[in-house]
């Protein structure tokens, strides 16, 4: 029997919300060497708070939108998603290694990081987040891993409280079943794996909510009609809105679409960019991540199964003898973000690939105020510009198989993170909103265009 992942995890983050903390057991505290067991929502609202006024987040999911969720906002997974997962516990964690948060913060990021596995374990559909047999190590740490949580979830206490909460019952019944399924289908019913994400009701949630849509009230033959069509505009592309995600989806890619319509502008424009005076300055924070963002697109590039490519890994990638050792001094290193991160999955850029990345970016916003005034053509100028300094730096390499690819991927998403940064600054000042209102048929996309026009 399953109560569902996705409504536990709202009701866990809403019950977090209006209490404003909840109390880790004494057991778990000094069994995970905390010093204390305060999960408090301000240790969120400290790295938004932080990343606020950043183009380069270090939580790039995470905002204001997570911690003030009102109305119908509830019913939307993504905010909470965003808010309790290992991505958050990583800025966390960060700030405190960096002491612009206090210890106490670790409390918190370690309950957002058992969460966050948790329900990708839950909801998982990938070979690295399901129950297969190929793994007889994975597996069984899986399943230890969520007899843990249990424990954790059991033990929680609530200011003034000693009932348990509806959520609480949820996943533990939950978590039970499906340990009691994966012993099932694996070891008695002969499959190879199981998926978590099977026993969840998002993908009926999701075809339900996309159904309803247009109109909200459908009948029977409209609701008719409506399948068929989803049925249709599944082979075509996903539907963006829907309060559940999509069966197998990935964020960024709508993201670089909407990114390259907009950084590819449709007005004629030859004018060479003009470069603003004096140095580009890039923080720690913005470096790592930068040197985060930089191991997604190198593995989406030339690590993926469509470009993959051993001389550019070679070049750009470490291989796994070459990571720092724990005894090196990772305080300062750029890839401490990504190291707090990391599962050993993720791809981590060599000193090589750091250093073109950094370039990247400090090309990038050499010519930034360029784009504000509404520059033509802004993505492919920006993409040519940067390649042309990236092969005067780095002469004596062979850049050229896919040093191209790399870039115009780069640009398409900091251009989309710009745009996103230059959105969420308009939405603050009431003065910009009258020149949005005015420009726009209120359609999303075209409030986005009055940045890249
Ligand atoms: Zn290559």
């Amino acid at each position: 029997m399953y109560a569902d992942a996705t409504h536990l995890l709202k009701n866990l983050r809403n019950c977090l919300l209006s209490w404003g903390k909840l109390f880790l057991s004494d057991d778990v505290v000094s069994r995970e060497g905390l010093v204390t067991g305060e999960v408090t929502v301000d240790a969120f609202i400290r790295v938004i708070q932080f990343q606020e006024n950043k183009e380069l987040k270090i939580a790039h999911r995470l905002d204001w939108k997570c911690v003030r969720v009102k109305g119908f906002e509830k019913m939307r997974v993504k905010p909470a998603q965003s808010l309790l997962s290992r991505d958050v516990a990583g800025a966390i964690r960060l700030l405190v290694s960096q002491g612009l948060s206090p210890q106490s913060d670790l409390a918190s990021a370690f309950f957002a990081d058992q969460v966050g596995s948790w329900y990708t374990l839950m909801t998982g559909r990938r070979e690295f987040d399901s129950f297969t047999k190929n793994y007889p190590d994975q597996l069984q740490d899986k399943v230890s891993f969520l007899k843990v949580f249990q424990g954790l979830i059991d033990s929680l206490k609530f200011e003034g409280s000693q009932e348990k909460k509806p959520f609480q019952k949820g996943i533990l019944i939950s978590t039970s079943s499906l340990i009691f399924d994966v012993d099932r289908f694996l070891n008695h019913l002969g499959y190879t794996y199981f998926q978590g994400g099977r026993t969840t009701t998002e993908g009926c949630e999701n075809i339900f909510s996309t159904a309803r849509s247009g109109n909200p009230n459908p009948s029977p033959r409209q609701l008719r009609g409506a399948f068929k069509a989803i049925a249709l505009s599944q082979l075509v592309r996903n539907a963006k809105s829907g309060n559940y995600n999509d069966d197998d989806h990935v964020p960024f890619l709508s993201a670089l679409t909407d990114a390259l319509q907009h950084s590819e502008g449709n007005e004629e424009g030859d004018e060479d960019l003009v470069p603003t005076e004096g140095d580009v300055v890039i923080d720690f924070f913005d470096a790592n991540s930068l040197v985060y963002l930089s191991g997604y697109i190198l593995r989406k590039t030339v690590r993926s199964k469509r470009h993959y490519c051993q001389s550019c890994i070679s070049h750009l990638v470490i291989s796994h003898e070459d990571l720092p050792q724990p005894t090196d001094d990772v305080s300062k290193s750029l890839l401490q973000l990504l190291g707090i991160k990391d599962m050993g999955r993720l791809t981590k850029p060599s000193d090589l690939g750091q250093d073109l990345f950094l370039t990247l970016e400090g090309v990038f916003r050499q010519f930034q105020p360029n784009i504000s005034k509404g520059e033509a053509h802004i993505g492919k100028k920006l993409t040519s510009k940067c390649l042309t300094v990236l092969s005067e730096k780095f002469s004596n390499l062979s850049l050229t198989c896919h040093s191209s690819l790399l870039v115009a991927r780069f640009v398409k998403i900091r251009c989309f993170f710009w745009g996103r940064f230059l959105n969420a600054q308009i939405q603050k000042d009431p003065s910009h909103q009258t020149l949005v209102a005015s420009e726009s048929n209120s359609s999303r996309s075209v409030k986005r265009a009055v940045v890249f026009k």
